[in-house]
């Protein structure tokens, strides 16, 4: 926690605008209408271009690594040449700590605004743990259950998204249906203080909608999965727009949710007191976080298997199986264990081509994401795993190039019988299921 830094005062509440990085499009999306009706005033960074890699690089040291560049470059962008008044803004950061630098991000930016001149802007970290205290942003436990859950439901309208856009007979259907879901369920769990008990119908409710959507699923798809580092695999920014690239490219995109990273943070915690008798603490309300989550997810999974046309996103109890015969569950810095339990599992549901995205700087993910490709393959050679690197040198058309080889190479040596049997995959957690 920084000793000195400017609070966001009550005052502030009514007077300032909170600028919000774009990690996730949908979700934040949701997240920030949940806050408009706490009386929140709150914009999406969405911009894009050189001139934010330009002035992290400037304000940042060239040695970060490249998200919290990012980052910081376009708050100062939206600053200094999106006519935001720097009287007028305060700035948001998610957190989620742990050893490597996301849990400097927040120190790093202050210390950038200050060299730029804009050190009386107000900084508001965003996490389980924050100690710093803003009197004009409290939030009670009811409105984080209500953020929580608007994170969930942007999960499962990512993931439908996802599956129904490269198969729509009528363009926009998708996207009209995620402009509208995301209004609908925003003003339920403003308006409904019984929201939490009928989440299960509002899951459900979402599920059949977007199976109603007229598609034609003869059409031929290479399914790629997205795994990486956290703000770059979701991040248009940070990667390039890469769903996007994908899809005009004629994928289909797989990304996992950010509710498996939610629990891999929580489940750490509990991990940590297993093997090494640490944070005794916290072992009990992580438990009880832990349940709330996997219930909340479990909702989500059923909700898509009752529509009966989707693939269906596995438990994160079933990922975390996967990774136990590669890796330790202590390998918890950056995406740790995930990283590689998410690309296993992508591969049990057919999905064998696999982009794991990669920041400049990023020793955790170099080592859980590169570093772990050999063992994967080794044990099954079918996954073709691209690792692309993101960095304020790398060019998009050098990274564009490397997925298209991927993909005509995925469209080359798919055989017909496969792409038969693709939508017929049988992960083993169904089988299982199926059994019992
Ligand atoms: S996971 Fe990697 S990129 Fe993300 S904050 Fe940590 S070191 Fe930086």
């Amino acid at each position: 926690m920084d000793k000195e830094y400017i609070p966001f005062t009550k005052e502030m509440k009514k007077t300032h605008t909170i600028l919000v990085p774009n990690m996730l499009p949908t979700h934040f999306k949701l997240v920030m209408k949940v806050l408009s009706g706490y009386g929140y005033k709150s914009e999406l960074l969405e911009s894009s271009g050189p001139e934010i890699t330009e002035l992290g690089l400037k304000y940042v040291h060239n040695d970060t690594c490249y998200p919290a560049l990012l980052v910081i470059g376009q708050f100062l962008d939206a600053i200094i040449n999106r006519g935001y008044d720097p009287h007028k803004v305060a700035l948001i950061l998610f957190q989620t700590g742990g050893g490597c630098r996301a849990s400097n991000y927040i120190s790093l930016l202050r210390k950038a605004l200050k060299k730029a001149g804009y050190g009386y802007v107000p900084v508001i970290p965003l996490a389980f743990n924050a100690l710093e205290k803003h009197p004009g942003f409290t939030l009670s436990p009811s409105v984080i259950y209500k953020m929580i859950y608007a994170v969930v439901f942007g999960d499962i309208i990512a993931n439908l998204k996802n599956q129904c856009k490269p198969y729509e007979i009528y363009k926009g259907d998708t996207d009209n249906l995620v402009e509208m879901y995301t209004t609908k369920i925003t003003g339920a769990i403003q308006r409904d203080k019984l929201f939490f008990s009928k989440s299960k119908r509002y899951f459900k409710e979402i599920a059949d909608a977007f199976a109603k959507i007229p598609m034609d699923k003869t059409q031929s798809r290479v399914k790629v999965g997205v795994v990486g580092e956290i703000y770059v695999k979701y991040s248009p920014l940070g990667n390039n727009n890469l769903e996007h690239f994908l899809q005009k490219e004629g994928a289909e995109v797989v990304c996992p949710g950010i509710i498996d990273f939610f629990l891999y943070c929580i489940y750490a915690n509990i991990s940590d007191y297993k093997l090494y008798k640490m944070k005794k603490k916290l072992y009990i309300p992580m438990k009880i976080a832990y349940k709330a989550f996997k219930g909340m997810q479990r909702q989500l999974i059923e909700a898509i298997r009752s529509a009966q046309i989707f693939d269906v996103p596995p438990t994160f109890e079933h990922i975390k199986k996967l990774a136990e015969e590669y890796i330790s569950t202590g390998a918890q810095m950056g995406e740790g264990w995930l990283l590689p339990a998410e690309m296993l599992e992508l591969s049990e549901r057919g999905v064998n081509n696999i982009i794991c995205t990669q920041p400049f700087g990023c020793l955790p993910n170099h080592i859980f994401g590169k570093g772990m490709m050999k063992p994967l393959k080794d044990k099954n050679p079918h996954i073709s795993i691209v690792a692309i690197d993101y960095d304020p040198g790398a060019t998009r058309v050098n990274q564009e190039n490397r997925i298209k080889l991927m993909l005509t190479n995925a469209t080359l040596q798919k055989p017909k019988k496969d792409e038969e049997s693709d939508s017929n995959y049988i992960t083993t957690e169904q089988k299982e299921m199926a059994n019992l």
